[in-house]
């Protein structure tokens, strides 16, 4: 597929790929800009051990192209973009997040750089020694720190909205809910569902964030294999994408999906409609799991302020409901609704951009 490249980026509409080498520090990055008609394309770097180089390409593609309609639908003056790095993320180091910041540097803020899976603000404060260009650095250092608590605030308010669309009423209370994936976000994200009440159950391939979060909460842990067999109202994917795929639709035994994962449809198109068709309500994954990219947005702005960014993020609520209504009326999927709505802010502040 790398072969393709070319064809992929015109395909996904891409502006730039930077593919990033360093045999001393072992780094081998790729940085993707998809569009930057709003501002400079800021997205996380993610970490994760590829099975292939197209496996990492076609990632950052996808993933840089959903930042563009996640700052866009957000009302954020930001493009959108991505990286990411090829190994194994316990051989991360100094040298290796240097020399990156060293890339990002070279992009001379045109892309922007946050955390993200595998990613922590301890990296982010080695790369913010190398470019300014890094959002997400440690509150001590005059950052906003981990952005998370802010993105699983986000899919717990649009939760609720979703909620209300499918039950008439948005208290999760006595709720039976998934979370996959306990990391950054889904721990936060338990939280927020224990204090309203609900019955949270949670699955992951990792020992340590099992245990750490059974031992705070109570939850109930459900073996990976056996998600699927699990009756619950609200399903949480917080783990990695393409969740929500031709083998796991007919047999999710929910009614709403809602949750922080990107790309959670395998095919946006296939699998968005075949949500509708089993009465499953979708909130976009690029909509709903926004609540951290608002907050390092505001810490790249210059003037963070964390109680309007709590407010900020709450306006997922109302978002929600609007791509719902829009779906409905135009008989489209909840992803297309959204994707309709981002589209039409990049097209409207290119024109105006246009004009003198
Ligand atoms: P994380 O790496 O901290 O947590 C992911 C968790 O998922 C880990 O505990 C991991 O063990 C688990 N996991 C991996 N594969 C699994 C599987 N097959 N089944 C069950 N669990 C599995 O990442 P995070 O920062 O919490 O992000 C979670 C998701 O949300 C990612 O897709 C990320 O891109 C997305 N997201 C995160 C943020 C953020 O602010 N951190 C913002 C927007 C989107």
């Amino acid at each position: 597929m790398s072969n393709k490249v070319f064809e992929l980026m015109k395909e996904m509409e891409h502006e730039q790929v930077v593919f990033c080498h360093d045999p001393n520090s072992n780094l081998k990055a790729i940085i993707a800009i998809h569009n930057t008609t709003l501002g400079p394309a800021l997205g996380g770097t993610r970490m994760w051990n590829y099975n292939s180089d197209d496996d990492a390409v076609l990632d950052a593609l996808r993933l840089s192209r959903g930042m563009t309609y996640k700052a866009a639908i957000s009302g954020l003056n930001l493009g959108g973009g991505k990286a990411v790095i090829i190994g194994d993320p316990a051989l991360k180091g100094e040298a290796l997040w240097r020399r990156y910041g060293k890339f990002v540097d070279s992009l001379n803020g045109k892309y922007i750089t946050a955390e993200d899976v595998n990613t922590s603000a301890a990296d982010m404060e080695f790369i913010y020694q190398e470019t300014k260009h890094v959002t997400g650095i440690p509150e001590y250092m005059g950052g906003s720190g981990d952005p998370s608590p802010f993105t699983a605030y986000g899919v717990f308010v649009g939760m609720k909205a979703c909620a209300h669309k499918q039950w008439g009423n948005d208290n999760l209370s006595g709720k039976k809910i998934m979370v996959q994936g306990v990391g950054h976000v889904g721990q936060y994200l338990v939280g927020h569902l224990i204090d309203e009440g609900a019955k949270v159950y949670i699955t992951d391939i990792n020992k340590d964030r099992i245990k750490e979060t059974t031992d705070k909460y109570n939850v109930e842990f459900v073996e990976p294999a056996d998600m699927l067999n699990v009756d619950m109202d609200i399903y949480a994917p917080c783990a990695l994408g393409a969740t929500v795929n031709s083998d796991s639709i007919p047999k999710l035994k929910c009614a709403v999906i809602a949750g922080a994962a990107n790309n959670q449809l395998a095919e946006e198109k296939v699998h968005g409609r075949q949500l509708i068709e089993r009465g499953i309500i979708y909130a976009p994954d690029f909509l709903i799991n926004a609540g951290g990219l608002v907050n390092v947005a505001a810490e790249a702005s210059g003037s963070y302020n964390r109680e309007k960014v709590t407010k900020d993020v709450e306006k997922i609520y109302d978002r929600i409901l609007d791509i719902f209504d829009l779906s409905g009326k135009e008989n489209i999927t909840t992803q297309e609704a959204a994707m309709r709505i981002a589209q039409k802010r990049i097209d409207d502040i290119a024109n105006v951009k246009a004009r003198l």
